[in-house]
């Protein structure tokens, strides 16, 4: 069902949610490059990427092989052969022949400052791993420890492509915390919201947590680079009326709102014990399913949750390797977006997965769908790199996603040279299927190099690196572990 046309779904419509962050207007809606005709009539841009292997990723999913792409200011100003392009003049013209030139990557789910933790827990059961080990860990950390993963993930992501993040950050919720963390994002490059963890596990009582999430907000309010959002912990264990309130703040202020559901296996039950209902139809009743809310896994929805999901246009983070690390189950990915529920793909934190790597995201992403349902036409590469980019700036809401003139110019170069690319697949195969993170040769968040050569270039990387290290090490140490049941893998 296309958005505008859906009849039994009571939560708002888009168009009558006020949201100034991330171009609410697009929220949503299906990008379209005939609404950013090709502008090459100013003979000059800022940059200009040209003869690489050019997946635009529009409404035609045209493949420009060679392609170029011009960057003016924050913005892409135009696409087309290096030919079209040619009468351009580049401050900085950047050969990307033998290379893959794709929108950048957006991780629709994350917990930044887990890398902390990288490594720990492995093969313990989520219902035990996170109130035993995650949440002990997130409520010890300092300031400065929370900083120091946050930085170190950031420089890890903008290292695989990924331009945009949404965090769901519980391990430090202060409002200097939680901007310090917004900060670190931003400081590296990267575009995004900060999810502030809100719910019965933070140490402070519900009112002073909405006091502070006001203040958080404001300073870092809708239409900022990183904007910091209310984020209810989990649908299944927080107070129906503390997440309506969680929805209203975010409402009031026009930003998104970001939660876990459904994760677990026994979630539905308990929720429906506890309620009457099933977790997604109480969202659905209560006007909260969307436009503006943005849910992490949604594994364990029935036949109606599914439908009501898509109704509403659900944005819907999907983690492929979390889901496989915890084993916690498959998402019905094919039927959620036949309903018309808008998939991101989420890294959920560097401790689900050992390391942030879009690439190994995206193969997953197809593998488990296929393994469930032992049928090797489901999804494909396409749909792999479709998730992490078009329809992840969509989950988000903001404008970017498609290399098409007008759209924020938040791109990524992979090599396509690599010997496991030799010979060489088609361009989108090459980089869902072959391509891995050390493949990026360039990633560019609003018309901004970030990581270039080798290298972040607004951090000294052998610096974030040495405080991470550092700060995880007295971290760990702090907790006291029981090392029978959480080790270090
Ligand atoms: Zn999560």
């Amino acid at each position: 069902m296309r958005r505008g046309e859906r009849s039994s779904c009571p939560s708002p419509p888009c168009d009558t949610i006020e949201r100034s962050g991330f171009n609410p207007r697009l929220s949503r809606r299906e990008p379209s490059v005939a609404e950013h005709p090709s502008d090459t009539s100013d003979s000059r841009c800022d940059l200009l990427l040209s003869g690489g292997a050019t997946i635009t990723m529009d409404d035609e999913r045209r493949i420009l092989e060679p392609g170029a792409v011009a960057v003016t200011g924050d913005r892409i100003s135009a696409v087309g052969s290096p030919t079209d392009l040619g009468h351009l003049s580049a401050a900085r013209t950047i050969d990307c022949r033998g290379s893959a030139v794709i929108p950048g990557f957006v991780s629709a789910h994350d917990h930044l400052f887990q890398n902390a933790a990288r490594g720990w827990g492995e093969g313990v059961d989520f219902r035990v791993w996170l109130p035993d080990f995650m949440f002990p860990l997130a409520l010890n950390m300092t300031r400065d420890e929370a900083v120091a993963a946050v930085t170190m993930t950031i420089v890890e992501q903008v290292r695989t492509g990924t331009t945009a993040v949404l965090d769901h950050h519980y391990a430090g919720t202060d409002v200097e915390t939680t901007l310090a963390v917004a900060e670190a994002v931003e400081r590296v490059g990267m575009r995004g919201a900060i999810g502030r963890g809100l719910g019965r596990e933070q140490p402070y009582p519900p009112s002073e947590q909405f006091d502070m999430m006001t203040a958080a907000i404001d300073a870092r309010p809708a239409g900022s680079k990183v904007e910091v959002w209310p984020a209810p912990g989990d649908i299944i264990y927080n107070d129906q009326d503390f997440v309506a309130a969680s929805v209203q703040l975010a409402r009031d202020k026009g930003v998104g709102w970001h939660t876990h559901c459904s994760q677990y296996k026994t979630d539905p039950d308990v929720y429906l014990a506890e309620h009457g209902i099933r977790p997604v139809l109480w969202l659905h009743e209560a006007g909260l399913l969307g436009p503006d809310g943005h849910f992490a896994h949604m594994i364990f929805l029935d036949d109606e949750e599914v439908a009501r999901a898509g109704e509403c246009n659900a944005a819907i983070a999907y983690c492929p390797i979390s889901h496989g690390v915890f084993g916690l189950g498959t998402m019905r990915l094919a039927e959620l977006r036949a309903a018309g529920a808008i998939i991101g793909l989420g890294y959920d934190g560097a401790v689900a997965g050992f390391r942030n790597d879009m690439f190994e995201q995206m193969k997953m992403a197809v593998m488990i769908q296929r393994l469930k349902a032992m049928d090797p036409t489901l999804s494909g590469p396409a749909e792999a790199l479709e998730l992490a980019t078009r329809e992840g700036a969509r989950f988000m809401g903001i404008d970017a996603g498609v290399l098409a003139p007008g759209k924020l110019a938040d791109i990524a170069v992979v090599s396509l040279q690599g010997a496991h690319m030799t010979p060489r697949p088609a361009p989108v195969a090459a980089v869902a299927y072959s391509a891995r993170s050390s493949d990026v040769q360039l990633t560019i968040v609003g018309g901004e190099v970030v990581f270039e050569n080798g290298a972040c270039t607004r951090v000294d990387e052998v610096e974030v690196r040495a405080e991470a290290e550092a700060a995880a090490e007295r971290l760990i140490e702090r907790l006291d572990l029981d090392l029978s049941v959480l080790r270090r893998a």
